[in-house]
C-alpha cells in the first residue's frame, strides 16, 4: 500500500514540476510582454533558475518539461502496477480468510445463518470489499495529489487559490447532499441481491421438486421479480452516482471562466495565470474523483460490513486447549449428565444424558424424529460443546484431546452423504488422503461399491457430479461407506439411511459393519429395528432424554416406548421418521 501511494505521489510531483516549468517557458517566448506579477516569488525563482540567455533557456526548459513528463509517466505506470498487485493480493487474502472462517467459525452460527447470506458474502460482497480496500489507496493518492497541486496554486497566487477553494467547497457540499441518497440505494441494492442469490440457490437445489410439482412458472415469476428488483436498484444507484460527474464539470467550467475574466481584468502575470488555470484543470477531475470515490465507498459500507461480520466470527471453542494426544479408544466413551440446547431459549435437544459406550461395542440410537439422535452424534464429533455435563473418552474430557487426532480416529456415514464433484476414487480417498489404488479398491469391496464403480464409464476415475448427482442414493451411500472404511476408524458413526439403500446393499453394509475389526466402536442411528437386533445396547431417546436403554430383548420385555415402536413398525407404520 505504501509503495503504491509513494509512487502515485511521485508521479504527481513530477507532473507538478513539469507544469510549473511552463511559466518560465511562456515568459521566455513572450519576451517581456507580460510584465505584471514579476514580484511573485515563484515566478521570479523559476525565471532565474535557467539563466539569462533566452535561446539556451528555452531549450533547457523544454528538455526539463519533457523529462518531468517522462518521469511522471513511468511513475504512474509503476504505481498502477503495484495497485493491481495490491488488488490481486488483498483479494486472495480476503477470500482465503473468509473460507477459513467457514471451516473454523462456530458451527451452530453457520447452521443458523441462511445459505444465501453466506453465499453472497463469499461470492459478491467479498469482491466489493476488495474494491473498497483498494479505493482507500486510490483516495490517499488523490488526496496527496490535491495537496501538491493546491500548494502550487497557492505559490502562484494565494488570492485566486482562496477564491477557487471557496467555490470548490461549495460545489462539493452540494454534491454531498446526494451522498445520503446513494447510501440508502446501496443498502437496497445489497438487500435485493441477497434475495436474488436466495432464489438462485433455490432454483438449483429445489430444481427436482419444482419440476416434479410443475411449479416452473411459479418459480420463474419469483426469480424474475427478484432479478428485476436487482436490476432496478443497481440502475437507480448508477443513475444517481453518474450525476455527480456532469454536475461537477458544469460547475467547475463556470468557475474557470470567472477566473479568466477576473485575472485579465487585473492585468496579472499572464503566463502564471495560464499555468494556474491549467493546474486547476488537471486538479478538477481529481477532486471529482475524490468525491466519486467517497460516494462509492459509502455504497460499499453494507458489503464491507457483511464481510467483516463473517471475518469477525471467532473460531468456535472446540479448537481451544486440547493437547492430549489420542491414538485410539482403549476403554469407553462416556456421557455424564450431558445437556445441550441449540438455542438457550428453546427446549434442550439433549437433557441429562448418562451413557457409557464401551470400546468395541455397537450402540444403537433409536427414537422419534427430533428426539436428539443427531445431536448426540454431533457432540461426539465436537461440532458442538455440551452446555452442561461432560463427555469423556477413556476418562478424559473430549476437549482435552487434540481435536485433529480425535477426528482422525472417527469416520461418519451420513444418512444423506455429501459427495464432492470429483472422481469416485477421490471421493473415497477423502477419508484417507494419499491412499493407493489397492487400498481404495479394498475399501470399496468391503462397502459393496467395487462392482458398480467398475461398471461406471471410467471406473474409479468417473466423475460423480455435484453432490454425487450422477449416482443413485444407494450408490452414494456405498461410496461414503468406502470413504469411512478406508480410514480404518476406531469409532464408526453410521446414520442409517431410511430409504436410500436397496435391500441388497443394506445386507452388504451390514456385513461390512460386522467385518470391522473387533476393537472398532460403532454408533448407529437406526431407523429400522431389523438392523439392530444384535446391537450390544440400544438407547431409546425421546425429547432429548434417554428413556430406555438395554439390549433388544430386554427392551422388548420392558413393554415401554421401544416395544411400542417395534410393534408399530412390524405393522408397517413409520415408527421412527
Ligand atoms: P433427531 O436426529 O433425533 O431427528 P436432532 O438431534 O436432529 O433429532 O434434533 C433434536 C432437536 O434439536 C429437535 O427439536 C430439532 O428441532 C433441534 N435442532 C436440531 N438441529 C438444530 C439446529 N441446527 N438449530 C436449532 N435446533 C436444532
Amino acid at each position: 500500500m505504501i509503495l503504491t501511494v509513494v509512487l502515485g505521489i511521485g508521479a504527481t510531483l513530477a507532473e507538478g514540476i513539469g507544469i510549473s516549468l511552463f511559466i518560465p517557458f511562456l515568459q521566455g517566448i513572450s519576451g517581456n510582454a507580460f510584465a505584471g506579477g514579476q514580484n511573485n516569488r515563484i515566478v521570479v525563482f523559476l525565471v532565474n533558475l535557467f539563466g539569462n540567455d533566452l535561446t539556451d533557456r528555452l531549450g533547457i526548459i523544454a528538455t526539463c518539461i519533457f523529462l518531468a513528463l517522462v518521469v511522471k509517466a513511468l511513475l504512474n505506470y509503476f504505481s498502477d502496477l503495484s495497485y493491481s498487485l495490491l488488488e490481486a493480493r488483498i483479494g486472495h487474502e480476503i477470500r482465503v480468510e473468509l473460507h477459513e472462517r467457514l471451516l473454523d467459525a462456530d458451527f451452530g452460527l453457520l447452521e443458523r445463518t441462511r445459505d444465501e447470506r453466506l453465499f453472497n458474502t463469499l461470492v459478491t460482497e467479498s469482491w466489493k470489499t476488495i474494491k473498497a480496500v483498494t479505493l482507500v489507496v486510490y483516495l490517499m493518492i488523490a488526496v496527496a495529489t490535491m495537496i501538491i497541486f493546491s500548494a502550487l496554486l497557492l505559490m502562484i497566487s494565494w488570492r485566486l487559490t482562496i477564491l477557487v477553494a471557496v467555490c470548490m467547497i461549495a460545489i462539493s457540499l452540494f454534491v454531498r447532499l446526494l451522498r445520503k441518497r446513494v447510501e440508502l440505494l446501496g443498502r437496497v441494492a445489497t438487500w435485493s441481491n441477497l434475495r436474488l442469490t436466495g432464489r438462485m440457490i433455490e432454483a438449483l437445489s429445489g430444481m427436482e421438486t419444482i419440476r416434479s410439482y410443475g411449479m416452473e412458472s411459479f418459480a420463474n415469476d419469483r426469480f424474475t421479480s427478484a432479478s428485476k428488483r436487482v436490476s432496478d436498484s443497481f440502475l437507480r444507484l448508477s443513475l444517481l452516482s453518474g450525476l455527480v460527474g456532469p454536475i461537477y464539470e458544469v460547475l467547475t467550467a463556470g468557475l474557470l471562466v470567472v477566473l479568466l475574466v477576473v485575472s485579465f481584468h487585473n492585468e496579472a502575470n499572464i503566463p502564471a495565470i495560464l499555468v494556474f488555470i491549467f493546474i486547476l484543470h488537471r486538479l478538477q477531475p481529481r477532486i471529482k474523483s475524490i468525491d466519486g470515490t467517497w460516494l462509492a465507498m459509502e455504497s460499499m459500507k453494507a458489503p464491507v460490513n457483511e464481510v467483516l461480520w463473517l471475518l469477525d466470527q471467532s473460531p468456535d471453542g472446540t479448537d481451544a486447549g486440547g493437547q492430549r494426544s489420542f491414538t485410539g479408544l482403549s476403554d469407553a466413551i462416556e456421557f455424564r449428565n450431558v445437556s445441550f440446547a441449540y438455542d438457550r431459549t428453546a427446549a434442550p435437544a439433549l437433557a441429562d444424558v448418562n451413557v457409557r459406550i464401551p470400546r468395541g461395542t455397537t450402540t444403537a440410537l433409536v427414537g422419534p424424529s427430533g428426539s436428539g439422535k443427531s445431536t448426540f452424534v454431533k457432540l461426539i464429533l465436537r461440532l458442538y460443546e455440551p452446555q452442561a455435563g461432560s463427555i469423556l473418552a477413556d476418562g478424559h474430557n473430549l476437549n482435552e484431546y487434540d481435536i485433529v487426532q480425535w477426528k482422525a480416529k472417527i469416520a461418519v456415514v451420513n444418512q444423506d452423504p455429501y459427495l464432492f464433484n470429483a472422481s469416485a476414487f477421490d471421493n473415497i480417498t477423502f477419508g484417507l488422503p494419499g491412499a493407493d489404488a489397492g487400498t481404495v479398491e479394498a475399501a470399496a469391496r468391503k462397502a459393496d461399491a467395487h462392482d458398480f464403480i467398475r461398471g461406471l464409464p471410467r471406473g474409479y476415475r468417473t466423475n460423480v457430479g455435484d453432490d454425487g448427482g450422477l449416482l443413485s442414493g444407494g450408490q452414494k451411500q456405498r461410496i461414503s461407506m468406502a470413504r469411512a472404511l478406508i480410514r480404518q476408524p476406531d469409532i464408526l458413526i453410521l446414520d442409517e439411511a431410511t430409504n436410500a439403500l436397496d435391500s441388497i446393499s443394506e445386507d452388504a453394509i451390514q456385513r461390512a459393519l460386522e467385518a470391522l475389526p473387533g476393537q472398532c466402536t460403532r454408533i448407529v442411528i437406526a431407523h429400522r429395528l431389523s438392523t439392530i437386533e444384535s446391537a450390544d445396547q440400544i438407547l431409546v431417546l425421546d425429547k432429548g432424554r434417554v428413556v430406555e436403554a438395554g439390549s433388544f430383548r430386554t427392551l422388548l420385555e420392558m413393554r415401554g416406548l421401544f416395544a411400542d415402536l417395534h410393534r408399530r413398525q412390524r405393522q408397517g407404520e413409520h415408527a421412527f421418521d
